[in-house]
């Protein structure tokens, strides 16, 4: 079916959430997508953060392909092939590089996509803090009703950063710190408070006046929907002092840093000198198939027990079966190394291009912030007619997300073809 008979079908038939791009795409390999014209297109965008292989990866396909014919669901009421061994590996990841006492057994609940990774972990803080403060009463010899008050009286604020973006489930937007898009939806759920982001002293002062409240601080180390804005690793460090300070839980939301996308190292928190207590994964984990994953230190996941939280389709054989090809691809081709030398490239090429005002991030989570003489989402519409997939964040940011893939030679594509848009403005 063509863009214009696709266009006018979604027009009638789909809810009009999205401002779609004038493109329909039909096709890929690697780094490029091809449109029902035939035309293709390098793709800085990879489903936003997702297509961490590229497109239609053979290890991807294959195991698609092998479990398609094997077995597709069967229900969180049995065990499966390969899902243990996916959460071992992504144990193993999120154990590299950060100090030998500080490892642990991470244990994952699965789930389909980033907000509902992080509604686990929102729902995971909450009765983490309920059984400590019950743990902590029966220890002194409460009895049944005091333990039950100090259960119902337990920490329950989330705090989250200015600008973050955790999902757009209702928790997860009332988690999400950016009043325009949460006031439409409002009721919220309550129980959120939000802080500057790399405000060390607003931090402290959040703490200082609630923190008997607090049950857990989630972070992006990485901020990715407003733009690429990276946590100072001062701050990351107090939050991570603040919450130990008071028995509370970090949590780091890696769905878009995670999993190789900053280079050098598997977690974007990695980079920053802090091991949390509980990671949110997704978007990257299966290369394009839904998946979240929700990674909690042994002893915080062991609040948990059977009818606490599920979901049917987490963790289903497919998406295992996507995942375990993706991980072993990633942890074992010196990916890091390599998203780490073509990012370090391309943010170095990326300042020598007019109207650049700013390149900010690390790896290949990219954004660059032009001058008031251009608009972003007018580039990402020119970069359709030079093929190129681009993607803005705010009116003057444009964000590069390309799969993990991605080589020198891209790269130059890219400032090739971006160099010409932007010299014609
Ligand atoms: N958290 C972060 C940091 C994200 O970037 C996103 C999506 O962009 C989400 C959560 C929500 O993920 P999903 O769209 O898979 O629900």
């Amino acid at each position: 079916m063509s863009y214009v008979e696709e266009r006018e079908l979604e027009s009638a038939y789909l809810m009009q959430t999205y401002a779609r791009k004038p493109v329909e795409l039909v096709s890929g390999r690697g780094m490029e997508v091809v449109d029902d014209a035939g035309r293709t297109y390098l793709d800085f965008v990879s489903g936003v953060g997702a297509v961490s292989l590229g497109h239609c990866h053979p290890a991807l396909v294959a195991a698609l392909e092998e479990q398609a014919r094997t077995l597709v669901h069967v229900s969180n009421y049995y065990y499966i092939e390969h899902r243990g061994e996916v959460a071992r590996a992504v144990s193993d990841l999120l154990n590299a590089c950060v100090p030998e006492a500080e490892r642990t057994p991470w244990r994952s609940f699965f789930a389909n996509s980033g907000a509902e990774a992080n509604e686990c972990a929102f729902k995971l803080a909450r009765l983490h803090a309920k059984k400590r403060a019950a743990a902590r009463a029966e220890a002194e010899g409460a009895d049944e009703a005091a333990v039950a008050a100090a259960r119902e009286a337990a920490p329950r604020i989330i705090v989250t950063l200015d600008a973050s973006f955790h999902g757009r489930t209702l928790a997860t937007l009332a988690a999400t710190a950016q009043p325009a898009k949460q006031e439409a939806f409002r009721p919220l759920p309550d129980g959120f408070a939000r802080t500057p982001i790399n405000d060390v002293a607003a931090l402290e002062a959040l703490f200082e006046a609630q923190g008997d409240a607090i049950c857990a601080v989630m972070v992006e180390c990485v901020q990715g929907e407003s733009g690429v804005h990276p946590c100072t690793a001062e701050f990351l460090q107090t939050a991570r002092r603040l919450t130990e300070e008071r028995g509370a839980l970090l949590m780091c939301d890696e769905i878009q840093c995670g999993m190789f996308r900053c280079g050098t190292h598997p977690f974007g928190f990695q980079h920053f000198g802090i091991t949390p207590d509980v990671v949110t994964i997704a978007k990257g984990i299966a290369s394009g198939f839904p998946m979240g994953m929700c990674a909690a230190r042994e002893e915080v996941a062991a609040s948990f027990t059977p009818g606490d939280h599920g979901s049917t389709f987490g963790g289903s054989c497919l998406a295992v079966a996507a995942a375990r090809a993706t991980v072993r691809e990633l942890s074992e081709g010196g990916i890091a190394e390599q998203v780490e030398q073509v990012g370090a490239y391309m943010r170095e090429r990326m300042y020598a291009l007019p109207h650049v005002e700013q390149v900010r991030g690390l790896g290949l989570m990219i954004a660059v912030d032009l001058d008031a003489d251009a608009s972003a989402p007018d580039v990402v519409l020119k970069g359709l007619d030079a093929g190129l997939l681009l993607n803005f964040t705010g009116p003057r940011t444009l964000r590069f997300l390309p799969p993990l893939i991605c080589t020198r030679e891209d790269v130059d594509a890219l400032i090739e073809r971006l160099g010409g848009i932007l010299s014609t403005l």
